[in-house]
């Protein structure tokens, strides 16, 4: 019997991908990197394919290979700079870089395979400066990328900062030998703030997942993952007793209290420690002292707990929710790293209810 586990919604995941793809009213470019945020990009993959997406996004060439291998066969952009040491195994494994670096995109050339252009418009992370673009016009002349892109820095804020940044986009583009057949730029958050596209595709991610950009925009993602396990233990604990590491948590009077095998080797954080809730038969019960390796205790004096009881650390029950952000804020963590920092110690139980006719 599995005691812990983290529950993938793949029915509700499509539904957030076809909200995405509605409102931005361009195909999907989504990105499955770092294994679909935690929560497994082959599934991912093979569910949101029934989307029709134009092809995937990921961060190494394992990650793509791992798609091909799973039986993708739409295009793969590897996000983030290859060397060119890794030329043979993109091309091996069929995979699309996104270059910006003038040597690399010399060598890539010579395979005579598509790639994309990488602007950078702000981010300072990877990709061409926007204003070196007219710089290299020649080589975009012999070697024309089949796409250009851009990534926004902030574009879950309402702030300046998208105009500047789509502003230098266009003057980059403007400045190529002919504008490439897709251009792309907007991740989850910017098709939350602004639709239609002015673009060829749109490269969601957490939304997908889950999880909102910020709150109150016009779509709202359905919740797509739970982490679930099963009461292990139950003991009393005296008035002034302690439970954890460090004794950091008293009782005050006598208390009762849960052990679930869930721990921050799992992916339930540390920062959870004292702060997080979970549900139990749809009351709240709060982390009781320190978050361990393995295990996590709660409060759960005024439940009626049992053995083998299901606590849900994540997600929906009954009538109650734990969202990602909830967690995250409880660990002082940004939703990203929550999801993506979930372990492959839980196994993962996928759900496949309500997936499109054609999704695998
Ligand atoms: C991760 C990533 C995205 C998706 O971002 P979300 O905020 O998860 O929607 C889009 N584009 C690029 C280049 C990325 O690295």
């Amino acid at each position: 019997m599995t005691r812990a586990w983290v529950e993938i919604d793949l029915g509700a995941m499509c539904r957030n991908g076809a909200a995405v793809a509605a409102r931005a009213g361009v195909p999907l470019l989504p990105m499955v990197k770092a294994d679909a945020y935690g929560l497994g990009a082959l599934r991912a993959a093979l569910a949101l394919d029934a989307l029709d997406p134009w092809g995937f996004g990921v961060a190494t060439v394992t990650e793509g290979d791992e798609l091909r291998r799973g039986g993708i066969t739409r295009p793969i952009i590897v996000f983030t700079p290859i060397l060119r040491n890794e030329i043979d195994a993109l091309r091996r494994a069929d995979l699309t870089p996104a270059l910006g670096d003038p040597a690399v995109i010399e060598s890539w050339t010579r395979t005579g395979r598509p790639w994309h252009l990488q602007v950078d418009t702000g981010m300072g992370r990877a990709g061409m400066r926007w204003d070196q673009v007219a710089e290299y016009r020649e080589l975009f002349a012999r070697s024309r990328p089949e796409g250009v892109f851009t990534h926004f820095h902030s574009a879950e804020l309402d702030d300046a900062s998208r105009d500047e940044q789509e502003a230098r986009f266009d003057a980059a583009i403007a400045a190529l030998p002919e504008r490439p057949p897709l251009v792309h730029a907007e991740n989850g958050p910017a098709v939350e703030r602004r639709a239609p596209s002015r673009w060829s595709l749109c490269r969601p991610g957490i939304f997908l997942y889950g999880v909102p950009g910020f709150d109150g925009g016009a779509i709202t993602p359905e919740p797509v993952a739970a982490i679930r396990a099963r009461i292990v233990e139950l003991r009393t604990v005296e008035d002034g007793e302690t439970v954890s590491y460090d004794a950091t948590w008293r009782a005050e009077g006598r208390r009762r209290i849960a052990t679930v095998p869930v721990g921050y080797a799992d992916g339930y954080r540390r920062g959870l420690s004292s702060r997080g809730t979970a549900l139990l038969s749809g009351a709240r019960i709060p982390v009781a002292g320190r978050v361990t390796m393995d295990m996590t205790m709660f409060d759960v004096t005024d439940t009626d707990a049992a053995l083998g009881d299901l606590v849900t650390l994540l997600g929906q029950d009954r009538d109650d929710l734990i969202t990602v952000g909830d967690l995250a804020a409880a660990a002082e963590l940004s939703p990203y790293e929550l999801l993506t920092g979930l372990r492959l110690r839980l196994p993962r139980r996928y759900r496949t209810g309500g997936l499109p006719e054609s999704a695998t």
